[in-house]
């Protein structure tokens, strides 16, 4: 039996969306799957982030992607830098003479003669960390790449797939074409655009948010299908994995923090030695080190501040996964609460203004936080080693996921953070409660 693993991911999806009406292919597949009731996502809860710690089954402290957007010491100066960009893993390169400070699945599986292959539906850079050095296959509607980073041109790219609901049907025909069948990758990760992209620009819970949630579930159904088919034909162990990679929660007040270091007096407008990179519901603040003496000023301003919910430094960074590193002197994790919206979706926060010609996301969806509603993924697994129709309620996170992965394909998870969540603790089998 040839062992694979397929991964689906929702983006933005919250686990309290998953339901009946709501998701009606996610919660047939929960009747039989193991679902995971404390799944968390990492900090920033943010997508590329997230995407490093999936692909290296590590904590940002360890593979070093501080953020979905970060700062990086060029020369003498502190740059702030957009990851998303499809160029973004290259610059890196160029600056510190490496990408990540770990493997990513891609790399381990290539070692192993194996392969991985992504189609990614979320900003370019996004679809990068899950393989910046090109062991694997990257198709993104930006650029794509085979091994090797050889850029692929027309008739092998997806450029032709939107950012939406029907550019992830199409990237889901592709998937199943090409990495499913065709190449039949051991890895197969198959990552939507929605209902991300519709939550950042809808109230959370409105109709044009939900039908969003619908598309990409019926995605699923249909990966879901050609997943029970090809397990039927009786030559393929599948290990299927639906997830997301955070939640949301409803932006209800914007902070550009830069401006408010300007005005008490800690930097001039325009300065760079102290910079505060929005990442949404979360801010990384890096502090020059000719500065170093200003840290405390710093942070006891930060403390001061209500719409700074926890900030983050010494042990509680390091409870993150995070180190004081590459001039990172904190970070914020933005004011919280559980309060509903207008649709009655719970969770309210405050967030760092972006960068400027971005969208700040007033009243719609956005993450980056440690809220409840962001830190609430969904899970469900189904495969040897998972019971079916079983629920477990032991804590699990994104950086579970490659040390499971790796262990179903029979690769080493040696260095992975993350543990495997093949035979958890099952509290209830049955049906979904
Ligand atoms: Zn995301």
């Amino acid at each position: 039996m040839k062992r694979r693993a397929i991964v689906v991911v929702l983006d933005g999806l919250r686990r309290d969306m998953v339901g009946p009406e709501a998701t009606p292919e996610l919660h047939r597949f929960g009747a039989v799957a193991t679902r995971f009731a404390a799944h968390r996502s990492v900090f920033p809860s943010a997508t590329r982030v997230v995407s490093a710690c999936f692909a290296t089954g590590t904590l940002p402290a360890q593979h070093g992607l501080q953020g979905n957007s970060v700062a990086l010491m060029e020369g003498s100066t502190l740059v702030p830098h957009d990851v998303g960009r499809p160029d973004f893993m290259d610059h890196w390169r160029a600056v510190r003479g490496h990408t990540f400070a770990v493997p990513t699945m891609a790399e381990r599986l290539a070692r192993a003669g194996l392969e991985a292959m992504v189609f990614n539906n979320v900003s370019p850079g996004a679809a990068r960390a899950h393989d910046p050095d090109g062991h694997g296959w990257i198709f993104n509607r930006a650029c794509s790449f085979a091994p090797t980073l050889r850029r692929l041109g027309a008739g092998e790219d997806i450029a032709d797939v939107t950012l939406d609901t029907k550019g992830d049907r199409l990237l889901t025909t592709y998937f199943l074409d090409r990495a499913l069948a065709g190449h039949e990758a051991a890895l197969g990760v198959l990552w939507f655009g929605e209902p991300d992209h519709s939550q950042h620009e809808n109230i959370l819970g409105s109709p044009a948010a939900m039908a969003a949630i619908a598309g990409a579930d019926a995605c699923f159904g249909a990966v879901r299908r050609a997943v029970d088919a090809r397990r039927a034909a009786g030559q393929e162990d599948i290990l299927l994995i639906a997830c997301s990679d955070h939640g949301h929660q409803t932006v209800d007040e914007v902070i550009d923090i830069d401006a408010a270091f300007v005005a008490a007096g800690l930097k001039a407008a325009g300065d760079p030695s102290l910079l505060a990179v929005s990442n949404g519901t979360s801010a990384l603040i890096y502090l020059h080190p000719d500065r170093n003496e200003d840290a405390a000023a710093v942070l006891a301003f930060l403390r001061s501040c209500s719409w700074a919910g926890s900030v983050l430094e010494g042990d509680a960074l390091a409870a993150v996964g995070q180190v004081p590193v590459d001039s990172l002197l904190c970070a914020i994790a933005m004011r919280s609460d559980d309060r509903p919206n207008e649709f009655g979706v719970p969770g309210m926060s405050a967030a760092a203004k972006p960068f400027a010609g971005k969208p700040d996301r007033l009243g719609c969806g956005q993450h980056g936080g440690l809220g409840a509603w962001e830190q609430m993924p969904f899970l469900m697994i189904e495969g040897d080693g998972f019971r079916q129709a079983a629920l477990s309620d032991e804590p699990t996170s994104v950086i579970d996921l490659a040390p499971t992965i790796l262990g179903h394909l029979g690769i080493s998870a040696e260095g992975c953070e993350g543990q495997p969540m093949q035979q958890r603790r099952v509290v209830t089998a049955g049906h979904q409660g």
